[in-house]
């Protein structure tokens, strides 16, 4: 048999798989194990949302639409992000597609050539390495230790530039870190973007969860030469509790990228469900009420988690400002033995903890932090009491 495609047989399986898939058996099995792996809001989606989507189908939006969204949404789209923002799209500029993810897999194949490098910050989320390979490009990662609060700083973003330099993927406020960058840290990365003519792909999909009373700061209002380098990253996954409707966005600066997006998606994907599109339509005009009321709720888990975690011999963490998840720090674990498991990083301590502890957590070796591992707050506190129980119970027992 021929060989197949050499771009995407090299494309990392996921590598939370084998925890993944071991939790999943050992819950079928009957084996009461907790998970803290899922990046998604335990919340339904807001009813007024969910009625838009039955409205939509009752009335016969069930038909082909533009690929890249009504004008509809994609008006609504632009909508928000002036209110959010003060930044001004023209709805052509935005491009609605199958979540936040399809859409930054069709950002990286409207911008690179091959041998094309684009330089993320880490820890980062594990699809923009593999997405990047896929369409031909080079990840450049550079790691932001936690002495930094994972942040890169601007001389480390201007060590990565080279010639063959096309974009910088920020992730604000980062999965897996948590953190927020300043308006002024991020009007620094900003400014040697653009000084190096490189697009920023600004993925902002945690954008609504800001804690402590920190101001986010989009990377298109930092001035209109960096808007026009900029390709934002939205969505309604977390914010509206809507992971299963598969609508994100992009907002293009630039209304060439917006059109070779276009066409891409015309041919590869064609347009998400009409009535989806209805949907994330009204989360964008709707009443915003349901969001601050979620982030009231993770907030309080988060201080819960890292107050008890920090508490806890052995492992340590950063008190993230947004998103959902915990950096729990194990270096004070590696090269010892837990249930029957020499430590050597993040993926033995993962499958340690599961096997032994009945928890599962995400390694972050994929995330490029070996001596890290995730937790999610996305989760009831009954679950995070549980969950911080067993660990203190298997760290004390092993
Ligand atoms: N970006 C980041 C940083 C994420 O964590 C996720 C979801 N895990 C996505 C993008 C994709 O979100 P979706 O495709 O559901 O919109």
């Amino acid at each position: 048999m021929k060989e197949l495609s050499r771009i995407y047989s090299a494309v990392a399986p996921s590598a939370t798989m084998a925890v993944d898939a071991k939790f999943k058996q050992m819950k079928a099995d009957g084996v009461p194990v907790v998970g803290f792996g899922a990046g998604e809001p335990d919340f339904d989606t807001p009813d007024f949302i969910k009625e838009a989507g039955i409205r939509a189908i009752q009335t016969g939006q069930t038909k082909y639409t533009p690929a890249a969204g009504t004008n509809d949404v994609r008006q609504a789209v632009a909508y928000r992000i002036k209110e959010d923002f003060g930044v001004d799209y023209d709805w052509s500029s935005i491009i609605v597609s199958n979540g936040a993810k399809a859409c930054l897999f069709a950002v990286f194949t409207t911008l690179l050539n091959p041998g094309d490098e684009v330089v993320i910050p880490a820890p980062y989320w594990v699809s923009y390495t593999e997405q990047i390979k896929m369409a031909g490009g080079v990840p450049v990662t550079v790691f932001a230790p936690e002495s930094q609060r994972f942040k890169i700083t601007p001389e480390q973003l201007e060590a990565a530039i080279t010639n063959k330099t096309k974009a910088f993927v920020i992730n604000n406020p980062s999965n897996p870190t948590g953190m927020i960058y300043t308006r002024d840290e991020l009007q620094t990365l900003a400014d040697i973007c653009v000084k190096h003519d490189l697009y920023i792909v600004s993925d902002e999909i945690y954008y609504r969860l800001c804690y402590d009373g920190n101001e986010f700061v989009s990377v298109a209002s930092l001035g209109e030469d960096i808007k026009r380098h900029t390709i934002l990253i939205n969505g309604v996954s977390k914010s509206y509790a809507m992971t299963g409707w598969r609508c994100g966005f992009a907002a293009c600066g630039d209304k060439r990228v917006a059109k070779v997006m276009t066409n891409c998606l015309s041919h590869a994907m064609g347009n998400i469900g009409a009535m989806n599109q209805a949907a994330m339509a009204e989360a964008m005009l709707g009443p915003q009420d349901s969001v601050d009321e979620m982030r009231r709720v993770f907030e309080e888990r988060r201080d819960y988690l890292v107050k008890r975690m920090n508490a806890i011999e052995g492992v340590s963490c950063l008190k993230p400002n947004g998103a959902f998840y915990v950096m729990m720090n194990i270096e004070k674990l590696i090269g010892r033995t837990l249930a029957g498991r020499v430590i050597r990083d993040a993926d033995d301590f993962a499958m340690a903890f599961l096997e032994g502890g009945l928890v599962a957590v995400v390694s972050c070796c994929a995330f490029g932090a070996p001596n890290y591992v995730r937790w999610t707050y996305a989760t009831s506190l009954e679950t995070i009491k549980e969950g911080l129980d067993r660990l203190e119970k298997f760290l004390k027992e092993n």
